[in-house]
């Protein structure tokens, strides 16, 4: 018997493109257009390290240039390729488009171990590269904005929005050239959090839908819920700690590279958290069971799988054993083509990738924007909205007096009423409404539409609509 060929990665998100395009009626020759990878550059660069000098590897892949600047983070991992590159700028496009962030779709990756380097030799080596990239405008506050990615986060943003500015000394908005830096070099609040905040919001919406929560065979809320989830890093841990303390959900399982960890009654994910920072992984952790062969545990029983380490993860070799009836795909890719179909077929509801971890670009669209207008959201406005707040509790106060007893206010209202919103909670509702409308118009194709039996044609459908128009505008 011959084996079913597995797709690479980037095969595996255009088969999901061509399946979507199939049920469009695209202009000739525009499908391949919006499908092909405008442009893919290659970088060696030698960092002298210890002694000697140091070759690396590294890629910034624009998918697409139907709006500017492009965007997608940068990852570094020994596993990165030109073929994942291209694939996870492609997605970028996707997940611009449906989440209405204005920017077309980047990806960058460097091949690197980065547990390998000492913090200064990842400093010279990011430096390094991002040198290479903004001689290029592959770093660029109009043309391409980096964020972080597997590997990378805050420390990284900083070095390369740092080295951007220092080799463009008069660009006065130069802090846009990246997003993801820390908070006192540019950065936003809520923007370390936002892709496990955006599962979580994401989460929230398809379970306000119960006609798609029954599709997926479930009812209630998610309160109760099982969750395994795989990576503990940036975004799973995230998403694992908001749903289980704020939503109620048990994290029945945890897999990291070192094995997972299993308790049916539940794992405390900041404990985790705390023991992967040291001891480096899940091995050993006292109030779960450990197994060595983690991805095993992804075909355990729970409600909710969330895949948030690698690509093709749930592929041929393991999809028909999946137990979840629904999973989201923090992690980008995690769910071959292959085993997409098997799990359509099984009746798995798989909320996507481009829409399910779209918080991460969503909140850096937010930076962005707060770093081009050079001023923090909500500093104009939160004063004054307290102000018109604080009249309004003077009258009602004068009401309370008047009404004695038949009448008064709930003890917390008014600190709750009269607090003005911050940042933080600006950004939190940006974030929390742009995966509603999301997720609305992804769900509105796949109710509506006969031939559309699941969120990712449905996501697809919707994107792939606005690029076209995208395009048409511009009178391609
Ligand atoms: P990260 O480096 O912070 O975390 C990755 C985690 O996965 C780490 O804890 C690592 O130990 C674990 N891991 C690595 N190999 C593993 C394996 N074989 N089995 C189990 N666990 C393994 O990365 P991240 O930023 O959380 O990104 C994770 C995924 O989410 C990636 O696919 C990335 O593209 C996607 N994503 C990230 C963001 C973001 O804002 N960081 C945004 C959108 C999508």
């Amino acid at each position: 018997m011959t084996a079913i060929k597995e797709p690479s990665f980037r095969e595996s998100v255009d088969l999901m493109f061509n399946r979507a395009a199939a049920l469009m009626d695209l202009p000739p020759g525009l499908e391949e257009k919006i499908r092909v990878c405008n442009a893919t550059y290659t970088v060696r660069f030698g960092v002298r390290l210890r002694g000697q000098i140091h070759t690396f590897t590294g890629y910034r892949s624009v998918h697409s240039e139907h709006m500017e600047p492009v965007k997608g983070g940068i990852r570094y991992a020994m596993a990165v390729n030109q073929d994942e590159v291209e694939a996870l700028a492609a997605l970028m496009t996707y997940k611009c488009a449906l989440v209405e962030a204005p920017f077309g779709g980047s990806k960058g990756g460097l091949r690197i171990d980065p547990r390998k380097y000492e913090e200064h030799e990842l400093e010279q080596i990011t430096r390094r590269f991002a040198y290479e990239l903004a001689k290029r405008d592959l770093i660029n506050p109009s043309q391409n904005v980096p964020a972080p990615d597997m590997g990378t986060g805050e420390r990284e943003m900083a070095w390369m929005a740092d080295q951007y500015a220092r080799m463009n000394t008069t660009d006065i908005n130069a802090r846009a050239c990246v997003t993801g830096k820390p908070l006192n070099a540019g950065g936003i609040s809520g923007r370390v959090e936002a892709t496990g905040r955006g599962i979580q919001y994401a989460l929230r919406e398809f379970f306000r839908h119960p006609d798609d929560v029954k599709k997926a065979g479930m009812s209630g809320s998610l309160d109760g819920k099982r969750v395994i989830v795989q990576g503990l890093g940036n975004v799973g841990y995230h998403a694992a700690k908001f749903l289980s303390e704020e939503d109620g959900s048990l994290v029945v399982g945890i897999i990291e590279r070192d094995g997972a960890i299993y308790n049916p009654e539940g794992i405390d994910v900041e404990a985790v958290h705390q023991w992967i920072v040291k001891h480096g992984g899940v091995n050993g952790y006292p109030d779960a069971t450990h197994t060595a062969e983690g991805t095993a545990v992804l075909e355990e029983d729970c409600d909710i799988l969330i895949p948030a380490a690698l690509e093709g993860v749930i592929n041929l070799s393991n999809a028909e054993r999946i137990k979840a009836p629904l999973i989201i795909e923090a992690a980008n890719g995690p769910v071959t083509a292959g085993a997409d179909e098997v799990l359509r077929k099984k009746g798995t509801v798989i909320i996507p990738d481009m829409y399910a971890n779209a918080g991460g670009v969503t909140v850096s669209y937010f930076e962005w924007v707060k770093n081009l207008s050079h001023i923090r959201f909500g500093r104009m406005q939160r004063r004054q909205e307290e102000a018109r707040h604080e009249l309004i509790v003077k009258e009602l106060e004068r009401l309370d007096r008047y009404l004695g007893d038949a009448w008064s206010m709930s003890p917390d209202f008014k600190a709750k009423y009269l607090k003005g919103a911050d940042e933080l909670e600006l950004v939190r509702s940006g974030l929390d409404d742009t995966m509603r409308i999301a997720y609305q118009a992804m769900s509105e194709v796949w109710h509506d539409r006969d031939d559309v039996d699941d969120l990712r044609t449905a996501a697809y459908i919707v994107s792939i609509d606005r690029v076209a128009k995208s395009y048409r505008a511009k009178g391609l």
